[in-house]
């Protein structure tokens, strides 16, 4: 049975917490400390993929005062025109999110996976066997690089456990809709998922 939004969005809050656990674990056991850090991950260029997070980022946008969101909504279609510009020219965009504060996250509490996860070195195993690896941020990269036995974080079961969710959300209408792969300001100059 397809869940309600407000069912679906209660587990996507406990998965994302349980994603917080995992990452504060792992950074702990990798002695990675965001803290003073030079770079700042909310420039990192990322598409997402599922309807339930992009749901929930508009809940929690929904719940801005209006001048607020509608700051973002803004921010978000420079955002977009940047990254095409860049995209056009053969470069990787670097650009701040649209929903970054002076360095903090304007929903730190919807915030999507990505935004999470990001930062230890992790790996994933893909439903079809395929092994992906990622090193993590520079500062990562950097505290393991002379560490024999380096901690690695398995995101597979949280990616799984993100994709039964979906399919729970969607219900019948997994097969008709198209495939998500959108940015976050592509997510925020969209609207709302509408299904
Ligand atoms: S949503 Fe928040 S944490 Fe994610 S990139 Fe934007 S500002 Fe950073």
């Amino acid at each position: 049975m397809k869940l309600t939004s407000k069912a679906a969005f209660r587990k996507l809050a406990a998965l994302y917490k349980r994603m917080g656990d995992a990452y504060a674990d792992a950074a702990t056991r990798v002695g990675l400390s965001c803290a003073d850090c030079e770079d700042n991950c909310c420039t990192s260029y990322f598409q997402h993929h599922t309807y339930v997070e992009w749901a929930y980022l508009w809940h929690g946008l929904n719940a801005l005062p209006e001048a607020r969101r509608q700051d973002y909504l803004a921010r978000a279609e420079d955002y977009a025109a940047q990254a095409r510009q860049a995209l056009d020219a053969g470069e990787r965009p670097r650009i701040m999110c649209p929903l970054n504060d002076g360095g903090l996250c304007g929903v730190y509490e919807h915030r999507l996976m990505i935004c999470r996860m990001h930062g230890v070195p992790n790996v994933l195993v893909k439903p079809n066997g395929q092994r992906v690896q990622f090193a993590g941020c520079f500062r990562s990269q950097a505290l393991t690089r002379e560490v024999d036995d380096v901690f690695v974080l398995d995101r597979t079961p949280l990616y799984r456990d993100l994709a039964r969710l979906e399919m729970d959300y969607l219900g019948s209408k997994l097969r008709q809709l198209p495939r998500v792969d959108l940015t976050l300001a592509e997510m925020l100059v969209a609207g709302p998922p509408r299904f």
